[in-house]
């Protein structure tokens, strides 16, 4: 089956220690469709300027990302820089340029409005509300989000987050949402604010999936020797994950541990380079090979 993926499709100008990289593809949702286009087939829906480099339409095209719901639009593309500490896990942005995004409405092809998967990848709320309102019942509705949405569109993530099976988002910002700093309370408060599963992103430490009858799991990251650069990979984290589980046959409820693990996995060979530099050579083999490595790394 299908994913519909939206968020943001940027251009990302990235420092770390080692070496800086301007105006790399990125974005929430760039991100999360390479991954799950591993699995499944991507319907893309983003805006990008006219100066957005047609070899990155190519890049999406080589990994069979549908198209029809990515704006070109005259202006600049989206763009984001940040600066990584030594530690690659503190990130400061340096610059916000939202360009064509400022003025973006989703508008769905009509050939998109029944997929079953939906990943609203990090984007404003507001846009993630306007995605979901022309969707026709879907199967299943996962949303990421980040702090700057805490901090300037709380009412409307809230109203957002009732309205999806699955919430996602990282372990500073469930504390922030909750005020709570123990993690497994703040699992149970988020999911009185709705959804029926919940899972908090550690970054290098895995992720912890909650369901709403008191069920945990605790995925692991996969154990990397060298990051390069991390943006993105909670985005192809949950990309890799959607994805898998719109192509796993069965129950969610069944299918959800396993397509975290590939979440993993995906989000492991995207810190390996910059951007989706690295991403973008993946193969299946080599993602079955590092998900049999975490099934042997957690056997106990
Ligand atoms: P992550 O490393 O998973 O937090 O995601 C990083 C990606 O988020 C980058 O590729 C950015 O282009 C994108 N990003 C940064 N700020 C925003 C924002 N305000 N809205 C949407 N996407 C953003």
């Amino acid at each position: 089956m299908s994913v519909l993926i939206v968020g943001s499709t940027a251009l990302d100008s990235i420092k770390t220690p080692r070496a800086e990289n301007p105006r790399l593809l990125g974005g929430s949702a760039s991100h999360a469709a390479v991954a799950a286009s591993f699995f499944a087939p991507v319907r893309l829906v983003g805006i990008v300027g006219a100066d957005f480099p047609q070899k990155y339409l190519q890049l999406y095209r080589r990994h069979k990302v549908d198209l029809e719901g990515l704006q070109i639009a005259s202006g600049k593309t989206f763009h984001w820089s940040g600066e990584y500490e030594v530690n690659m896990n503190n990130r400061r942005t340096l610059a916000t340029e939202l360009g064509v995004f400022e003025t973006f409405t989703p508008r769905l092809p009509a050939s998109y409005q029944d997929t079953p998967f939906v990943l609203l990848a990090n984007i404003a709320p507001s846009l993630q509300h306007h995605v979901l309102n022309q969707m026709r019942r879907p199967k299943f509705v996962v949303a990421d989000t980040m702090d700057l949405w805490l901090n300037i569109a709380l009412p409307d993530l809230l109203k957002l987050i009732r309205r999806v099976d699955c919430f996602v988002l990282n372990d500073s910002e469930a504390r922030q949402l909750t005020q709570e700093d123990n993690l497994i309370t703040a699992l149970k408060k988020i999911h009185k604010l709705g959804p029926k599963y919940v899972i908090i992103k550690k970054g290098e430490h895995g992720a912890i999936l909650s369901t709403r009858n008191g069920g945990l799991f605790l995925s692991p990251a996969y154990p990397l020797p060298r990051v390069v650069d991390p943006t993105g990979a909670g985005d192809s984290f949950v990309g890799g994950m959607v994805g898998h589980l719109s192509a796993a046959r069965g129950s969610i409820d069944l299918n959800l541990r396993r397509a975290m693990i590939y979440g993993s996995v995906v989000a492991s060979f995207c810190c390996e380079g910059f951007g989706l530099k690295f991403t973008d050579r993946v193969t299946r083999p080599a993602i079955e090979a590092r998900f049999k490595q975490l099934a042997k790394l957690t056997k106990f």
